[in-house]
């Protein structure tokens, strides 16, 4: 029988509304044997979620997706199967999360000056549980108060890259994301590439130690897919492929949408704690 695994997904450790509770209820009621927590720049629902899931026997990896900017686009580095105790890892990601506290201040400042002047930092953090706090929960406090009718709005007007209110965040580049993953242990993979839309750089991150590309995503059709196997093929690398689900915060897409066959995940556990030269 083909088990089944989703390498991708949020939880309200992040910008995600689910629990590491409903995560697992709603893996294991599509049939899922292994899930990674990917959180953004934190891996605190990691442990919660495999506490949850040891009744349901189903596996959680371990996982973090990684925040970092080249040439003013953002790119997503995922990170499995790394160390949690690596002091490296916990000191760059506690950087990020400082300065994510920091920027969401100022971005609430910012509200300030043109016209907003009810949002409080602490309801905008108090929707995420560890301090990865970001633009979709100010975007929920923004609907909620009525400044805007949906999320999207919210992007649209105020704090979109393009919109008054927007402030970037701590951004490392792509290269530093996979070697500090790779420097823990961990296996660097490049998420959503139609979406980050750099592949002029797929060769030289392969050559800074990426090892693998998220080749199944929701939506992503048959030609693209094929497109990014080719790519990894030529570059070594293993295809992965997750959900990206946020819970209710993404209403496109939800756990167990994408379903990868679990020999990826083994062969992804084949690249975890290899020596960083290739
Ligand atoms: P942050 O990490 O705080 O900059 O927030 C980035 C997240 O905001 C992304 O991962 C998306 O989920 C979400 N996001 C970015 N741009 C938009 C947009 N235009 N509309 C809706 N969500 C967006
Ligand atoms: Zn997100
Ligand atoms: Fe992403
Ligand atoms: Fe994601």
């Amino acid at each position: 029988m083909t088990r089944w695994a989703d390498l991708h997904m949020h939880t309200y450790y992040s910008d995600g509304t689910s629990s590491p509770e409903e995560v697992v209820r709603e893996a294991a009621s599509c049939g899922l044997s292994c899930v990674a927590i990917t959180d953004h720049d934190t891996f605190e629902g990691v442990e919660p979620t495999c506490t949850c899931a040891f009744e349901h026997q189903l596996e959680v990896l371990n996982g973090i997706e990684l925040s970092s900017e080249i040439d003013g686009r953002d790119v997503h580095i995922l990170g499995y199967c790394f160390n949690s105790q690596d002091g490296q890892l916990l000191e760059t990601i506690e950087h990020a999360q400082r300065h994510r506290v920091e920027r969401m201040k100022k971005m609430i400042e910012r509200l300030k000056t043109l016209g907003i002047n009810n949002v409080e930092f602490e309801e905008v953090a108090a929707l995420a549980k560890s301090n990865s706090v970001g633009r979709p929960h100010l975007a929920l406090i923004l609907q909620r108060k009525g400044w805007v009718k949906d999320t999207a709005e919210a992007f649209q007007k105020y704090i979109g890259e393009q919109a008054p209110a927007y402030i970037a965040k701590y951004k490392q580049t792509p290269f530093e994301a996979i070697g500090l993953i790779r420097s823990a242990g961990g296996v660097a993979v490049l998420a959503h590439p139609m979406v980050t839309n750099k592949d002029e750089l797929i060769p030289a991150m392969a050559e800074a130690g990426l090892q693998g590309i998220e080749v199944f995503y929701p939506n992503y059709p048959s030609v693209t897919r094929d497109y990014y196997q080719k790519l990894a093929r030529k570059y070594d690398l293993i295809l992965t492929g997750g959900s990206d689900a946020h819970g209710k915060a993404k209403d496109s897409t939800f756990i167990g949408k994408v379903k990868i066959p679990y020999e990826m995940v083994e062969q992804l556990k084949t690249r975890a704690h290899s020596p960083q030269s290739r």
